[in-house]
Order: structure tokens, then sequence, then C-alpha cells
């Protein structure tokens, strides 16, 4: 049996109640499998004895105590018991908070297994948080003397729980789970069957032992997950040619055109990014590439221009333009309808709140040919939406969609060419691994004479300064973002939140200056009436919350203002501050931080204020954070690891990489889905099954 087939829920355990159960939902664990898979966040090393004198230095003690005496603090039914206790270094008390029963465990002169936190009170040392277990000679005690996993928690669940049911499975179902890497490759790696894997993992011997454990755990993760990514790679390799690719001979004159009459060059890496996509339009495979630029470096226009070549054609194709919100899918409609009408490109723009009766147009037109271009949402890829010859989909801030919502815009057409943009730029180490299987464009350059924005760190105590220097931004006719991490005041934080600051800057900062407020709970409409008289210079700021994080493009904005700044992630940050210095005026952004800000915060807000590069502040994010917490790779369903770390593995990873060509390079029958062995080995591994749709 393989570790993915133990689907017994855990309400199943001995012993599983129903708030355990409640506790163990709360951690995502519904099945043994789940728990089994719940690895420890740290270890307890109760090996080495440390005695009651090393309390004093804040060390955990972990000794063989005896019971000197019973005391108690208080009276009456409030009173506390307080035992005094000894090893060969000294006395310490520990002191029983609602736990006054433990006077007939701890009896006078017996001996006990003691572990505990102490500190210095009343000038005597002192724990109310222990563990103790009796001393019984010549038997080995349960929990003193092993290495202890420390498993995160919920709810009322006790590490004690989760030890029990833990060892429980791993004591009786799990001892027959089967191995999922070959003997052969197990051997060679020099790793773990699965369940010494899983036991050590859990209970190690050493800390050889547990590093060995994770090493086995993650490098089988890794495999799967570049046995998957290069499969689909050369998968598109092998593939039949495609009869409707584009032609070279019919194309060009639109292109031509466009480019002609923009106000402006194209910069050398939109250039260079066009002619790729242009060579994968031609080529006999689909294309599937990824754009990554700075927001503003002109990839939503790149991906215009590249449009053109599927519709100037003899055949004219369709092609599909999908943004993750409505906000965005308007904006990029209202930049299509700029540059691409007077080309006689025939524009459709379809969104949930477009009206039935409109839609129903729309849909028709679409499905006889009528539309060159669609703008939309989601609701681009609902089941009624058919296209008579969809050639070409782009899909902007791609990591905001699934896997899965790409497909199903792609299946609409006959292997149509697929160009994702994002503007969170995917590091080097991801960009090899989890989008292993595109192909990646860079635009590195910005268009000329944007200044590069100014960045400002400042406390809490300098914000009226900094409102003061956007003051006089204001009165050069620029415009300027503040944004806060909530919507509203919830009465139990201190954070300030985007409505009462509103208020706040309407009346008391900025009295007579137009002003607008703009979060997720404002109606759609309401938000882009919003958005169009800020654009128009209407509203001189806009109180947001991260609302504007993506895409919204008004030139004319120069200040970005973010209030508790070390609450937003990297990329967010990033995101913002991309919303200014998008015009030929000096920009700035200025991150307010909290004067409670950790070590990681301020680490965070100085790579911000050190680049204006989002490759570079990709790469540290990924440092400072970990790859899961990336935004958005989370979301695309590949990275649910739970062994294996993309930053400490990468030299595992690489390997990982090498066996997984090897395999695939030997049995080409696995780079077919029909291959029921690889279908099997995909459904057993957790992450990856959501793949097996991907036909
Ligand atoms: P992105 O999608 O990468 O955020 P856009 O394509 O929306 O960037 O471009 C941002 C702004 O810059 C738009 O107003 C666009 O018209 C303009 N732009 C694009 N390319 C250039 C260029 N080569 N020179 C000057 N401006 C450009
Ligand atoms: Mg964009």
């Amino acid at each position: 049996m393989y570790l993915r087939e133990l689907r017994q829920p855990v309400s199943e355990l001995k012993g599983v109640g129903k708030s355990t159960f409640a506790a163990y939902t709360a951690l995502g664990i519904k099945t043994w499998c789940d728990l089994l898979l719940h690895l420890p966040r740290s270890y307890e090393d109760r090996r080495v004895k440390v005695p009651l004198r090393n309390g004093y230095s804040g060390k955990p003690v972990n000794t063989i105590v005896e019971v000197i005496s019973h005391q108690y603090i208080g009276i009456g039914r409030n009173r506390t018991l307080k035992v005094i206790i000894a090893d060969e270094s000294g006395p310490a008390s520990l002191v029983c908070f609602g736990r006054n029963f433990l006077q007939d465990l701890l009896q006078i002169e017996r001996k006990f297994y003691l572990y505990g936190n102490f500190s210095v009170k009343y000038h005597e040392l002192q724990s109310s948080s222990f563990e103790v277990e009796p001393y019984i000679p010549d038997q080995k005690p349960k929990l003193f003397g092993s290495i202890l996993p420390i498993y995160p928690l919920s709810g009322r669940l006790t590490q004690n729980t989760l030890r029990r049911d833990i060892t429980g499975l791993l004591n009786t179902s799990a001892k027959h789970i089967q191995d999922e890497l070959p003997e052969s490759l197990r051997r060679t790696m020099g790793l773990m069957t699965k369940y010494e894997a899983l036991h050590a993992i859990h209970f190690p011997n050493s800390h050889e032992d547990r590093e060995l454990a994770r090493k086995t755990l993650a490098y089988e993760e890794l495999l799967f997950l570049q046995l998957i990514v290069r499969r689909r790679a050369l998968r598109r390799q092998t593939e039949t040619p495609r009869k409707n690719r584009v032609s070279i001979s019919a194309a060009n004159h639109l292109t031509r055109k466009l480019i002609d009459s923009l106000p402006f060059t194209l910069t050398a890496d939109q250039v260079s990014v066009l002619n790729e996509i242009k060579t994968d339009l031609f080529s006999a495979r689909p294309m599937a590439r990824l754009i990554q630029g700075d927001v503003g470096s002109g990839k939503t226009l790149t991906a215009f221009i590249s449009a053109l070549e599927v519709i100037d054609q003899d055949v004219p194709g369709q092609a599909a333009f999908m943004a993750p919100t409505e906000l965005l899918a308007r904006q990029h409609a209202e930049n299509a309808a700029r540059f691409l009408e007077p080309l006689g490109i025939r524009l459709a723009y379809l969104t949930g709140s477009v009206p039935q009766s409109q839609r129903k147009l729309i849909l028709k037109a679409l499905a006889e040919g009528d539309i060159d271009l669609i703008i939309g949402t989601h609701a681009l890829f609902s089941k009624d939406v058919v296209f008579k010859r969809l050639r070409y989909v782009i899909v902007d801030e791609q990591h905001r969609f699934g896997v899965l919502q790409r497909i199903a815009l792609l299946n609409k057409g006959d292997m149509p060419d697929l160009l994702l943009m994002t503007a969170t730029p995917i590091p080097r180490t991801l960009a090899l691994t989890v989008f292993g299987d595109l192909d990646v464009s860079s635009i590195h350059t910005m268009p000329p004479g944007r200044l590069p924005v100014k960045t400002y760190l400042a406390a809490e105590k300098s914000r009226e300064r900094v409102y003061a220097a956007v003051k006089v931004e204001f009165e050069r006719g620029h415009q300027a973002y503040f944004v806060y991490p909530r919507i509203d005041d919830t009465g139990n934080s201190d954070l300030r939140d985007a409505e009462t600051m509103f208020d706040y800057l309407t009346k008391k900062v900025y009295p007579g200056l137009p002003a607008g407020l703009i979060h997720s709970r404002i109606p759609e409409d309401e938000k882009l009436s919003i958005m169009d008289r800020f654009r128009r210079g209407e509203l001189v700021y806009l109180v947001a919350t991260s609302v504007v994080e993506v895409g919204v493009d008004v030139p004319n904005a120069a200040c970005m203002i973010i209030e508790h700044a070390e609450r937003f992630g990297l990329s967010a940050l990033h995101q913002l501050r991309g919303r200014v210095g998008r015009g030929t005026a000096q920009s700035y952004a200025f991150l307010i931080y909290s004067d409670a800000l950790s070590p990681e915060g301020r680490a965070r807000l100085l790579v911000m204020k050190e680049s204006n590069d989002g490759f570079v502040i990709a790469e540290k994010d990924l440092s400072i954070r970990g790859p899961g917490e990336i935004a958005g790779i989370r979301q695309s369903g590949f990275l649910k690891l739970v062994a294996a770390d993309l930053v400490l593995d990468h030299e595992l990873l690489t390997q990982a990489r090498k066996t997984a060509d090897l395999i695939l390079s030997k049995d080409p029958g696995l780079l077919s889905l029909e291959n029921t062995a690889f279908r099997e080995v995909l459904s057993r591994c957790p992450p990856f099954d959501e793949e097996l749709t991907d036909g």
C-alpha cells in the first residue's frame, strides 16, 4: 500500500473526539495520510541532560529531580500547589496553576524526569510550564532521552495528542507503506525507505537520522515535480504538428501600421520579445510563453501587437485577452480601443457585469467570428463562451489564475497559442523548476524617459512630514495614492485603515482637495467611476487598500504612500510602487512603518529602498520568505511541497531534474497520459494529481 492510499478519515483513529477532530480539520488534516504528512516544525532534544542550575540562563531544563516538599500559594479554593524539587545542581519550584491534581503524582521523595522552562521569580527558580514522567530505575522513559517532534498546532490540540496519534499510525497501518522510488534509485542516492523516512522525520534517533529522512521525502517530491514539468516540455516537443498555424506571408501589414502609428518607439526588449513570439506563432507546435517584465515595462502593448499577427491572416484567427480583475480588463479594453480600433480590429469586452442582453450579442458575434479580440475577466472561460476560431490566448497577471482555468480557456480553441504575462518576476531557481515547461521572455528595460521612483522609509512619528511633502506634489499638479492594510476599523487593532484615514485626510490634512475612497467592498461600477475621475484628474488622490495593486495606470500619479508598509509582502510593495513613476515626472514612494518592526520586516523594507528592479526584489523575497510565500506560486497548484524547500534543496532539485530526464528518455512511453504506470505514479503523489487533467 502507498502512503497516498491511507485515506481513512482521522475521526476513525482511537481517541480522536470532537474537539481533536475539529482541530485537525482546521489544520487541513483530513486523512491518515494527511496526518503522517503533518511534519514537525522543530524538535526538542531530550537526550542531553540540562540540570536545574542551567535554568538560570533561560535554557530549557531536562533532568531528573526529587520532590522535596509541597507548599501552597493563596488560600481556599484558589490556592495553587507549589512543588519544591531538586537535582544535584540545586533546588527549584514547580508552580502548578490549575493543576493541583499533580499533588497525587508528585509525591514527596519520589523521582521524576522533568522538562521545563524556568525563570527567576521572587529570588527562586520557578517553572509553570513543565512536563514530568515518573523515574523508574532500569526502565526506558517514554518521552525522555529522545528527540521529540514539535508540531504546528491549532485549537485545543496538544503536542501529546499529535505524538500519540502519529505514533499509533506508525506502529500499525503505516507499517505496510510501500516505497514509491524504485529500489535502485533509492540505493544510489543513499536514501531511506518511505516507511523509515516517515518514522524518522517524526521520531528521529539522531539529527543525522532526521536530515536523511527529510532528504528522502524531499527528493521524492522533487523528482515527481520534475517528472511533471519535464514531461510536459518533452511532450510539447514531440507533439504532432498543428495545421492551423499562422502563416508568415499573410501577416505583418497591420503590425507595421500599428508600430508606425505609436507616438514612441518600441524598446529593444519589446522588439526582441515580439520576435520570439513571432517565431513561436509560425512554428508547428503551439506557443507556451511567459513574458516577465516589471510593471509599466510595456508588456501589454507587446501582447496587443503580437495578437495582430494572428488576426491579420487570410482566415483571421481570434484572440482572447484575460485579466484578473474588472478594473484591469477595462483598462486593457480602453488601451486596445485606442491602439487597435483605428486599424479596423473588431473588439469586445466581456466581464461578469456586462448586462445579459449585451452579453448575448457578444457571444453570438464571437461564435460567428465577427470579433477579432475579446478582452475580459474570468467570464471568458464560462461554458457558453464559444469561439469560431480561437487561435491565441493571452493571460495577464497569470499567477492570479489556476492551471485549470487557463486550460479551460485554451480548450475553446484547437491548440491555440498561449502567452502569459507576469509583473511578479519569477526568480531563476523557480523559473527552472516550476515553470520549466514554459519558454520565458523578459523585458528588463523600461521605456525611455522614465525616472526611477525615489523610495523613502519613514517612521510613524514622521507621518505628518510625509503628508506635507505630498502636499508640495499636489501643488505641482501631481496626484497620489494612500494605501492601508485594512478597509475599516475593526476595533481590535492599532492599524490605521482606509475609511478612517479617508476621513482624516480629507478633513484635517488636505481640506478642500477632492479625493476618492476605493476598496474591495465598493461596488464594481462605483470603483470604475472613481478610477475614471482619478484618471481624468478630478480626484487629486485615492485612499485605498491594495486593490490598486495590479496594473492600474495613471501617469500623472507621482506619490505612493503606504502606511504600515511592513504588513505588505515584498512583491505587493513592488507592485504598489509600480503605480507611480509611469509618467515623465519624478515620482516618490513613502513607506511608513510601525514602531514595532521585526527584523524580517526591516530587511524587506530595506530591499525596497535599495532596489527598483523587480527581478532583484523577487530573488530577495525568495531568500527572506521562501518560495511558498511568493505571490501566486502557492495557488499555481505546484508547490504544495511538504518536505522539500526550493531554496535549501537547490542541489537536490538539480539531481532530481537529471534523474527525471533520464527516466523520461529511457521510457518515452511515460510521456503519454495513457501510460497507466505513470498515471499511477502521479495519482499517488498528492500535489500533482490535478495535473492529470492536463491532456
Ligand atoms: P505593462 O503591461 O508591462 O505594465 P504597458 O504595456 O501597460 O506595461 O505599458 C505601460 C505604459 O507605457 C502604457 O501607457 C504604454 O502605452 C506605454 N509604453 C509601452 N511601450 C512603450 C515604449 N516603448 N515607449 C514609451 N511608452 C511605452
Ligand atoms: Mg500590465
